[in-house]
Order: C-alpha cells, then sequence, then structure tokens
C-alpha cells in the first residue's frame, strides 16, 4: 500500500525540502503546494530507474523530461565531458575562433539529417536549450526573409497546445494560454491555429484521415486570413509533447507540406522532444516525410547529460544567411566544447546500439501492443503510441468518452498513484503519457506495463470509493 512504500521521510530529506522551499524557485511549479508537501528529492540513477533520497526505485516512464534517450549510468557520456573539461572546458565560437568538438558535431548532425528536396542540412546553429533555439528562428526566419527582399514576411504561424520552449519569443510560439496570460504574450507577428487533436476536434463520423485534412487546412485558412506575403514560417512539432502527446492523423503532415511549398512559406520542424531516435528516426521529419527548413533540437542530443540545442539549417536557407553578412545572434555557449564532446559520444553510443531501429523495428511496435493493451481498463478510453511516445485518455465512459469533470483532477491523482506504485508517467489534464528511455527492453516494457496498470488500478478504486464511478 502507498502508506508503507513512504513511511515519513528523513531528517535529512526533510531539511533538504525545508531548503528547497525557502530558496529554490522551480520551473511550472505551484510553490505552495509544493512546499506543503516536500520535493521529492532524486538522488541517483541507473539504467530505466532513479532513487530518490528515501531509497524508493522509480521506473522513469519519462526519460528525465523526454531526453534521457541514452539511458543513466552511461559513464562513456561522463568521461567525454571529463576529458574535455581537462583539455579545453571552454572557448567561445564568436570572435573568428571554433574548437573541434563544435565543428565535429556540426559536421555529424549535418550527415546525420537526410537532404529534403534534394537540398543538404548544410550548418547549424548551437545553443544551450531548446527556448533559446526557438528565439533564434524567430530572429533567423526574419533575417532571411529581410535578405531576400521580402520585410514584410513577419508574421510565424504556430498552433494552440503547441510547445515551444519558456523564453518570451518560445513561449509566444508556444500556444499554452496560461503561458500567455502572464507577461503579455505572445509578442506581436506570432499567430495560431487549432492542434490537430482528433479526440477535441473530430466531427461525428469524421474519420481520422478526414480530419488530419481539415486540421491541415486550418493552415491555409489563416495563411490567407494574415496574407501569404506576410507570412513568414509556420512552426510545429511532429508529435506535440508537452501539449499532452497529440499524435496527428497520417493524413496531416503531407497536407500541410503541401500548402507551405503552395504559398513558399518556411516550415520549421522543432524537434526538441521528437529527434534522435524518440520516433524511431534520428529525425522526426523522416517518420512522417516533411520537408523542414528549419529543424530544432535539443535535450536527447546529449540525452539530457549535459545542456545542449540548436537549430539545423538548411542550405536553401543557410546560403542565403551567409551571403546576407553578419547576423547579429549568439550566445556565450554557441558550441560549448563540452557539451558538443558529450553529443558526439552519446551520437555514437545510440548508432552503436541502433536505438532509433530498435524503436522503429522492435521495442516501438511491441509498446504499441503492450499500451493498446490498457484498453480494457475500466478507465481508459483512447491509447495511442507514436515510436516511443504514448498516451491515454481517462475516461468517465468508455463507450462515448465522456470525460471526467475537470475539478476532480483524475490524472493528477493517477500520477501520485504511479509515482507511489514506483513508475513516472506524466498527466496533461486527463491524459496520461510517458516518453520512456529508448534503452528499453521488452521485459522493461513489459514491468512498465504492469505497474502503469497498477496505478490505474489504485486511482479506480479511489474513485468508487467516493461513488465517483
Ligand atoms: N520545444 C519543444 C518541442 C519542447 O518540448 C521543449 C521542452 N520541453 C522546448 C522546445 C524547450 O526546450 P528547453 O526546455 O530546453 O528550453
Amino acid at each position: 500500500a502507498p502508506a508503507d512504500r513512504f513511511p515519513s521521510p528523513s531528517a535529512h530529506t526533510r531539511a533538504l525540502q525545508a531548503l528547497d522551499s525557502a530558496h529554490f524557485l522551480h520551473p511550472f511549479t505551484d510553490h505552495q503546494a509544493l512546499a506543503a508537501k516536500g520535493a521529492r528529492v532524486i538522488t541517483r540513477a541507473e539504467g530505466i530507474y532513479v532513487w530518490d533520497s528515501e531509497g524508493h526505485r522509480i521506473l522513469d516512464g519519462m526519460s528525465g523530461l523526454w531526453c534521457v534517450n541514452a539511458g543513466y549510468g552511461r559513464r562513456e557520456l561522463a568521461e567525454a565531458a571529463y576529458r574535455q573539461m581537462l583539455e579545453l572546458p571552454f572557448y567561445n565560437a564568436f570572435f573568428q575562433t571554433t574548437t573541434e568538438p563544435a565543428v565535429r558535431l556540426a559536421q555529424r548532425l549535418t550527415a546525420l539529417a537526410p537532404p529534403v528536396n534534394g537540398r543538404r542540412f548544410s550548418h547549424v546553429f548551437f545553443t544551450s536549450s531548446g527556448s533559446e533555439a526557438n528565439d533564434t528562428n524567430v530572429r533567423l526566419v526574419r533575417r532571411y526573409w529581410d535578405l531576400m527582399g521580402q520585410p514584410q514576411r513577419k508574421v510565424i504561424i504556430s498552433r494552440w497546445n503547441a510547445y515551444h520552449g519558456s523564453t518570451v519569443a518560445a513561449a509566444s510560439l508556444g500556444g499554452m494560454a496560461g503561458m500567455h496570460a502572464q507577461g503579455d504574450l505572445p509578442i506581436p507577428g506570432i499567430v495560431h491555429i487549432e492542434q490537430p487533436y482528433y479526440w477535441q476536434h473530430r466531427r461525428s463520423d469524421e474519420t481520422p484521415a478526414a480530419f488530419g485534412l481539415r486540421a491541415a487546412r486550418w493552415l491555409e485558412e489563416k495563411i490567407l486570413e494574415v496574407g501569404p506575403e506576410r507570412v513568414a514560417a509556420f512552426i510545429a512539432e511532429p508529435v506535440q509533447g508537452a501539449g499532452g502527446v497529440i499524435i496527428p492523423p497520417e493524413t496531416y503532415w503531407p497536407e500541410v507540406q503541401r500548402i507551405v511549398d503552395k504559398y513558399g512559406i518556411l516550415l520549421i520542424s522543432d524537434e526538441v522532444i521528437c529527434a534522435f531516435g524518440r520516433l524511431g528516426h534520428w529525425f522526426a521529419y523522416e517518420r512522417f516525410g516533411t520537408q523542414p527548413d528549419l529543424v530544432t533540437f535539443a535535450k536527447a542530443v546529449t540525452s539530457g547529460y549535459i545542456p545542449l540545442g540548436g537549430v539545423l539549417v538548411n542550405e536553401r536557407v543557410a546560403r542565403v544567411l551567409i551571403e546576407g553578412g553578419e547576423f547579429t545572434h549568439g550566445y556565450t555557449y554557441s558550441g560549448h566544447p563540452v557539451a558538443c564532446a558529450v553529443a558526439l559520444a552519446n551520437l555514437d553510443l545510440m548508432a552503436r546500439e541502433h536505438l532509433p531501429e530498435r524503436v522503429r523495428h522492435d521495442t516501438g511496435p511491441y509498446l504499441a501492443q503492450r499500451f493498446a493493451e490498457l484498453t480494457d481498463h475500466p478507465l481508459v478510453g483512447v491509447a495511442e503510441t507514436c515510436g516511443f511516445v504514448a498516451g491515454l485518455i481517462l475516461v468517465r465512459d468508455k463507450a462515448t468518452l465522456a470525460p471526467f469533470p475537470e475539478e476532480w483532477a483524475v490524472g493528477m491523482t493517477c500520477r501520485a498513484h504511479c509515482f507511489d506504485t514506483g513508475v513516472v508517467m506524466r498527466a496533461v489534464g486527463d491524459r496520461m503519457i510517458i516518453a520512456p528511455p529508448l534503452v528499453m527492453t521488452r521485459a522493461d516494457i513489459d514491468d512498465m506495463i504492469a505497474l502503469i496498470r497498477r496505478a490505474l488500478d489504485a486511482t479506480w478504486a479511489d474513485l468508487r470509493q467516493q461513488g465517483k464511478t
């Protein structure tokens, strides 16, 4: 029982929790609620498991925060950082200087990314995070259109419920109403269309394929409303992550591609979550057959062992930027040698262990099969998987998929039971989502599914006890 699993915390844990509340402002956190409960202190990790300060082992179904694709405890990544720190811990790339890890990683990433429309991804702009990379995109596409003699092309179209980061520009690109409400966002020149979420927007009797086309055409409608000559770019996650693992119908992306091509608009594929094997390919645009001009990456490029992000730039855009003279943009840590050295070691490791291929051909299909079995549970209305991301919807009525009242916070209850049971799942409303480490075996997947099922049972038992079923 949960009560036995979590006896009152040790004095050491309580001391850390008190200091945490006193001094640490956490990302996206209600601090009063956290202080009342005390943060869980995570102390170490190995493989697909993390341990807290009370000694509990928890299967990490979220790969940290969608990033630890290679799993925990990979010594070669730590050793790459250590060696590079001793050799050259830092040097900048501003003043006509460079470093070998940054050069090698730029070359490596451009070689890894398949060409689109016969055009290579020739260059990389490095940042330390996905947010900074998307800020870079805003400035980069506007600079591109200025250089192309079309300075009126400033508007970037994004989608509601997208997540593109937390800086002012990235939060504006994102479509999170709660973020826009704090800080007067979005900034001018960013507009949003609805997300391609079948379970939210479908019409009665509409197939996913028909819905996918209709959802893509919201982009065309917005382009025509703004004026095609004013639209600079469309940015989107191949599969929305933080929004709740929203997997678009297969018809969506080809139609989006047709539309951006028709109006000559740049396509930015935000692959901060979806790249590096997450969807069974090195890059997610391979999975959906899209032809982006810019690809945002971060997170799993280093499996999260050290911060690194960036933008892969197609040669069509890169040539214009380069011929245009100085692009007045850059970060102290653009091309940080230690981060780049860790990324190189991580890409070596992922290639040697064939992690994208494993997800594509073996463990991904197996996860999809085992995850789909959860629909036999009385709480689960829908279970969807794409590569190594998956989401299930908790519903009040399985036949009609009628939701629970929002204020019951059933997803949060389920998330708490997951922790107590020993598996990390995230709740986005009543959508329960996972993005497990790509190193999982079939046996690990079985263990994870069993834990999820126990957490669902515990949630169901709560609801029954409260007379809510
Ligand atoms: N884009 C996407 C698709 C993301 O999921 C995230 C982070 N979850 C970001 C951008 C922002 O990345 P970061 O938190 O590294 O700034």
